[in-house]
């Protein structure tokens, strides 16, 4: 392998020369305690920055075993480096001067969840960790400044990378408690299991955020507390027992008036198939890791969906068996949004009636005998919802405000008053019976077929292509070619790398997978495994592996592949 002095040697020999002889600069370097690897060289000074990367031998790194051998640890304590790599980089981030994009540092920026990252790897087995972020090579103008380099690759970076990715040199005590709290995290994930429960809200958890751009906590905030009748309390293998709200499975309504936190509630058991980090406020709120969000998103496509369980006999006479469509309606897109939930193997809907189809949820009595059920394409959501619980295990929480009619169905009933929880379900039960006794001839609904899932999709013509170039655009869509995929209203995808690692498994199912034989089934199957086996890095076949990209979940893969418009 070439040494450090090498490149030094190259940088001198290419200084003032133009712009792309820094290609020359590509490869791998033995530093002391580490190999530096230039990755990718950009064109210019205002391409896209240059990647690299570093590899520090297990064994010098010296991370206890205790922390890298199970997964959830490990993905915690790779979290904690990215983080901390992250606040030595900023103070260098352009000190060296330049233009175009000289001496940007810049190193993956996790929000407030813990999520798997392609720019910090460590083997569970040796413990031999890559760091990869991006580095603007300086110039002047276009010509090279190899001075501006040498201090960024001798002084800055190894600086950052002592401080951040070496046991000897870290805050042991907080990388201890880092791997405790995903201990601990994941202890309450096989309690919900053990105990049939949805989700899990601790006691003192801080629900709402700062503001509608900063997913802080809001200071001042008025902490949970579970209604006695709710509460369990869990043995935590570090941070003692603690007690807080534990959601049945079953079907569960949230209510109360305006303004009393609902949404808030809704919000944070999204959020909750993803851990937290310390001080999050959330970091105890665990909700089944298969939940998805429901909701209406007029003007989605849809491909070949079997929304037949909630739509029969439209007017235009479409095959609701094989629904496709390129402009979906609130009911008809709500309705594939279950339907593919099904598919990629939820056990919890989470939905919120601000963001529903009412036409979708409900129907009154009265609209039913006045426009006769005959007219009525549309089975609603709440005569589904017992079978959807009873036959296919799927919970459901519900926040309503305005609608009683689940009353009759939820198993249990939150009022959320002045945002605290308050067991009502006896009374809301009695007050339901009461009720119905003056209403009656109720239609009485057959169960539905079973959904079919067996859609089958070849890439469109031209599709299949190894130069295609995957755009994200944040955490709205996703573009590969010029084909977008909206990812706006898939609420629980995060993070921006979540979608740019969500762009390359499409390219990679478009010229891999889509055979018309596989299903959508075995092709989202597919590309969750590959990622459990071999990484992130799998979806991504370039000479290189980006150092922006995050996990998603299988549920997130189905909603992208089901979104692509040109299959
Ligand atoms: P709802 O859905 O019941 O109408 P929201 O959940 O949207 O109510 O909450 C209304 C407002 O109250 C929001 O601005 C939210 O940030 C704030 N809020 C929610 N929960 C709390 C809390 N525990 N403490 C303080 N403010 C809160
Ligand atoms: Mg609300």
């Amino acid at each position: 392998m070439k040494k450090a002095q090498d490149l030094q040697e190259i940088l001198h020999r290419i200084d003032h020369r133009g712009y792309p002889a820094y290609k020359d600069t590509a490869g791998a370097y033995q530093f002391d305690s580490y190999v530096l690897s230039i990755d990718h060289v950009q064109g210019d000074p205002f391409a896209s920055p240059s990647k690299v990367s570093v590899h520090v031998d297990g064994k010098k790194a010296g991370f206890p075993a205790d922390m890298i051998q199970q997964k959830h640890t490990r993905i915690a304590l790779a979290d904690a480096l990215i983080r901390k790599f992250g606040k030595e980089a900023q103070q260098y981030s352009h000190k060296a001067k330049g233009s175009g994009k000289s001496g940007l540092l810049s190193v993956s920026r996790p929000g407030q969840e813990v999520l798997e990252r392609s720019a910090c790897e460590i083997a569970p087995d040796s413990g031999n960790l890559i760091f990869r972020l991006e580095i603007g090579f300086p110039a002047n103008g276009r010509s090279i400044n190899a001075g501006e380099l040498i201090r960024i690759l001798f002084q800055f970076l190894p600086a950052c990378v002592q401080k951040s990715l070496f046991y000897k040199n870290a805050d042991q005590k907080h990388l201890q408690k880092v791997k405790e709290l995903a201990q601990d995290q994941y202890y309450i994930r096989t309690q919900l299991k053990q105990r049939n429960l949805a989700a899990f809200v601790a006691d003192g958890s801080i629900l709402p955020r700062e503001s509608g751009v900063s997913d802080r906590p809001m200071k001042q905030a008025v902490s949970f507390c579970s209604p006695p009748s709710m509460a369990v309390e869990i043995h935590l293998p570090n941070a003692g027992t603690i007690k807080g709200m534990g959601i049945p499975q079953g079907i569960t309504l949230i209510v109360g008036g305006g303004y009393h936190g609902k949404s808030t509630l809704l919000k944070a058991l999204e959020r909750g198939v993803y851990n937290h980090i310390a001080g999050d406020g959330r970091e105890y709120v665990i909700t089944d890791d298969t939940a998805v969000k429901i909701r209406a998103e007029d003007g989605r496509s849809i491909q070949k969906t079997d929304i037949s369980m909630f739509i029969n006999g439209l007017p235009n006479g479409k095959n609701t068996k094989s629904f496709v469509t390129e402009d979906a309606s609130g009911s008809t897109s709500q309705a594939a949004n279950v339907i593919e939930a099904m598919e990629a193997g939820t056990h919890l809907f989470l939905i919120d009636e601000d963001t529903s189809a009412t036409n979708f949820m409900i129907r009154d009595e009265l609209m039913a005998r006045v426009v006769h059920p005959n007219m009525e394409p549309i089975t609603p959501f709440i005569d589904r919802v017992e079978e959807l619980s009873y036959r296919y295990h799927i919970s459901t929480i519900l926040v309503a405000g305005s609608c009683g009619s689940y009353f009759y169905k939820a198993d249990h009933v939150i009022q959320m008053m002045q945002y605290q929880p308050v067991d009502i379900t006896e009374s809301a039960k009695k007050e339901a019976e009461r009720f119905s006794d003056m209403t009656k001839d109720k239609l009485v609904r057959k169960e539905a077929d079973p959904p079919s899932f067996h859609r089958v999709f070849t890439a469109g013509k031209g599709s299949a292509n190894e130069r295609m170039k995957v755009k994200g655009m944040g955490k709205d869509a996703v573009s590969i070619d010029r084909d977008t995929i909206e990812l706006r209203y898939v609420e629980q995808l995060l993070d921006s790398e979540q979608t740019m690692t969500l762009g390359y498994m499409v390219k990679y199912a478009k010229q891999h997978l889509f055979d018309g034989k596989k299903d959508m089934r075995e092709i989202a199957g597919y590309l969750e495994r590959m990622v459990e086996e071999k990484g992130i890095g799998a979806v991504c076949e370039g000479r290189y592996l980006p150092c922006n990209l995050a996990a998603v979940r299988v549920q997130e893969i189905f909603a992208c592949l089901n979104r692509c418009r040109t299959l």
